[in-house]
């Protein structure tokens, strides 16, 4: 079974907070053992043995009876990955207009907005040292959360499955990346995202609001406080109602 935790926007935030106030229950939180590794060393400078001793003595405080000894496999773990991987500081991601008129071109609202909240993952996570941008498997779950509708991740493979070879590329099905291809860090700046809780606000401001269909369930722009339904069942739906007058109509007709 895989474990898969929301992404951290702040794991230096996270850190002080878990320095802060611990873990109350006593229980040691595995995730959390992995920031604070991580903290130790990208903030604090610590060296492996360092890290391994704060780590130690952290979870004894939280819990007297936390033995290093039998533990000392995920400590080792936690170290370990503390030494490859930096710790994720908070740090703007900007939007380009150039990715902003390539996922307008998306019709459908929600896969819009994954491709949106996709885009700022992988900006997010991108490396400097490198020119492509990538999303994982895992980062289904966070894409679901920020976009704020209900949808399994197998959906949401589903959902993105048509932009496969255009907008996105599966690019190591064993590590389970997906490359983006509609990245233009080039181009002009037209957004700056600083509070990751608020996603779809900023996706409202640049996209507009949408609504989802009363007939159908499919996400539509809101172009009037008075739009209900997508195009086409706005189509059927008036056609169907200019039948029912045509009748009333016509028997009206009829019986006079
Ligand atoms: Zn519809």
């Amino acid at each position: 079974m895989r474990v898969s935790k929301l992404q951290s926007f702040d794991e230096v935030a996270d850190a002080e907070r878990i320095l802060r106030d611990g873990f109350p229950t006593g229980v040691i939180n595995i995730q959390s053992m992995y920031t604070l590794a991580k903290y130790y060393r990208s903030i604090c400078g610590f060296g492996e043995a360092r890290i391994k001793k704060a780590l130690v003595d952290f979870c004894k405080l939280q819990n007297p009876s936390f033995n290093p000894v039998l533990e000392d496999a995920f400590l080792r773990k936690w170290v370990m990955n503390a030494m490859k991987y930096e710790i994720k500081k908070a740090k703007p991601v900007i939007i380009t207009r150039q990715e902003v008129e390539t996922i307008k071109e998306v019709k459908d609202a929600k896969k819009r907005k994954l491709l949106f909240v996709a885009l700022v993952l992988a900006k997010y996570n991108h490396k400097t040292d490198f020119s492509k941008y990538f999303i994982t498997y895992n980062n289904r779950r966070d894409m679901v959360v920020h976009c704020k509708f209900s949808m399994k991740e197998n959906d949401v493979s589903d959902a993105l499955s048509e932009f496969v070879g255009t907008l996105l590329t599966l690019y190591n099905p064993e590590q389970e990346l997906v490359r983006l291809n509609y990245v233009y860090p080039d181009s002009e700046a037209v957004l700056e995202i600083k509070d990751f809780g608020r996603l779809m606000d900023y996706f409202k401001d640049i996209f507009g609001d949408t609504i989802s269909c009363a007939r159908c369930g499919v996400e539509v722009e809101r172009t009037s406080n008075r739009t209900k339904y997508c195009p086409e069942c706005a189509k059927i739906i008036s056609k169907e109602r200019n039948r029912v007058y045509m009748k009333k109509t016509y028997q009206v007709k009829k019986v006079t």
